[in-house]
């Protein structure tokens, strides 16, 4: 029997944007569609989220993360905030694809000012397969939004019974439930069932102590990500500059390296008055300023641990605050 909601159970407001959460398989065969189900739908299907909390739905997009783009996180951010900012709303829960999950997480825990929890959710395997794995991420995911304990950690993603630090983690596999890693620091925590086990609080700036907030922002800098290879050329670089990027990550090979051709496009972009920020392709590791690169003479930035997805994000919102290379570095040392 699901258990009655009562008066007394925590509110949770869940912001749906689709994803293989709501996805449905089309006729018996792999292939399916996400965001087919509203998330009224997906919550009727999990009846013990009852005795969890009470829930509030809005269904903010019907779209695979793979369509996710600024125009939406700017909606997102500012439905969040306005739900965290009622005295009677405990946390909020964001079902997404996990594809670009990492980076609407990241994006969220840089703008969203508020100490109440904000947990993105999402799954692998459509709603309709065998096993699949939305229903108690979802559940999970609403345990964790609902816990006094999860406040002040940041933007968290539940998903397998681990809770990662939307900074930290990463989506690691094509396919399979456990794709999301948080190789640097390490997990938030475990959800087992709704019990929740937290490690130890997020060390770098977020949320509530952010500088960053959305606003009435209706688009953000166009920021575009190079990936570099065995014997790049320059005409990709040049090109993003033509059309008007205000920022570049590069995605370098080994330690953000880049070859001579590449590197003289990025010393040209920046004498054009673009940021280049300098992230690997390895998908591991820190970027440090001046090892094999002279980032000094050549006006470049560095990406720290971000990986060039949330390098982006982190300088298309620095950019709406400065052009200062300097100022833009240091965010990349405080976030
Ligand atoms: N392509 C899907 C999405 O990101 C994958 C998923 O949700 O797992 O929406």
């Amino acid at each position: 029997m699901p258990s009655t909601p009562t008066p007394t159970l925590p509110c949770v407001r869940v912001l749906a944007t689709g994803g293989t959460i709501a996805g449905a398989q089309t006729s018996g065969s792999r292939g399916y569609q996400a965001a087919a189900f509203s998330i009224d739908t997906l919550v009727a299907a999990v009846p013990q989220l009852a005795a969890l909390a009470r829930l509030e739905v809005e269904q903010i997009a019907a779209i695979g993360s793979q369509d996710m783009d600024e125009a939406v996180w700017l909606k997102l951010a500012t439905r969040a905030q306005a739900a965290l900012a009622e005295p009677g709303i405990a946390g909020v829960v964001v079902t997404h694809g996990t594809d670009t999950m990492e980076e609407t997480g990241y994006f969220l825990n840089l703008v969203v000012r508020s100490e109440k929890p904000v947990v993105l959710v999402g799954a692998m395997r459509p709603a309709t397969e065998i096993s699949a794995d939305g229903p108690m991420n979802l559940y999970n995911a609403v345990a964790v939004a609902a816990h006094p304990a999860a406040r002040g950690r940041g933007v968290l993603i539940v998903a397998n019974d681990e809770i990662h630090f939307a900074r930290e983690v990463a989506k690691t596999n094509t396919t399979q439930v456990g794709t999301f890693k948080s190789t640097h620091r390490g997990l938030a925590g475990l959800v087992n069932a709704g019990r929740l086990h937290l490690y130890a609080p997020p060390v770098r700036r977020h949320t509530a102590a952010s500088e960053f907030s959305v606003g009435e922002a209706n688009a953000l800098p166009r920021v575009s990500i190079l990936y570099a290879y065995a014997g790049m050329g320059r005409e990709l670089i040049d090109a993003a500059v033509q059309s008007g990027a205000r920022g570049l990550v590069v995605a370098g090979v080994g330690d953000g390296n880049l070859n001579a051709p590449a590197l003289a496009a990025c010393a040209d972009a920046v004498r054009h008055g673009v940021i280049v920020v300098r992230s690997s392709r390895t998908g591991g590791g820190v970027v440090e300023r001046n090892i094999e690169v002279d980032d000094d003479r050549l006006g470049l930035l560095v990406a720290e641990e971000l990986n060039p997805q949330k390098a982006r994000v982190l300088l298309m919102l620095g950019l709406t605050r400065t052009a200062d290379p300097r100022v833009l570095q240091e965010m990349f040392f405080t976030y």
